[in-house]
C-alpha cells in the first residue's frame, strides 16, 4: 500500500520535527477535515494512539488552527480548552 497523495499533518518543517512520529502520518488528510461525525471519530482514534499528541494539540492551540482534529481534539473542543485555561490562569 503506498502513502496518499497529501497525508496529515500537512508540512514537515524544522520547528515541528514531532510529525515525523505523527500515527497520521500515512493517513490521507481528509480524515482530520471531515465534518461528518463518523469519520472524525476515526481521526480521533487515530490520534488516541499517537506518541504525539501532545505536541500536536499544542502547536494547534498556539497556531490557532480554526478547522480539523489536531491532537485528538475537534474545533470546538480546542475553544473550550482554551477557555478553560483563560480560567484557570484568570
Ligand atoms: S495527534 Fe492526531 S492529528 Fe496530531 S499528529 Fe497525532 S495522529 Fe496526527
Amino acid at each position: 500500500m503506498s502513502a496518499p497523495a497529501r497525508s496529515f499533518p500537512l508540512a514537515l518543517d524544522a520547528l515541528a520535527d514531532w510529525r515525523a512520529d505523527a500515527a497520521c502520518r500515512e493517513i490521507d488528510v481528509e480524515v482530520f477535515f471531515a465534518i461528518d461525525e463518523a469519520a472524525q471519530r476515526e481521526a480521533i482514534a487515530v490520534c488516541e494512539t499517537c506518541p504525539v499528541r501532545q505536541e500536536c494539540l499544542e502547536h494547534a492551540v498556539a497556531n490557532r488552527e480554526q478547522y480539523g482534529v489536531w491532537g485528538g481534539l475537534r474545533e470546538q473542543d480546542r475553544k473550550r480548552l482554551v477557555r478553560a485555561r483563560r480560567r484557570d490562569a484568570a
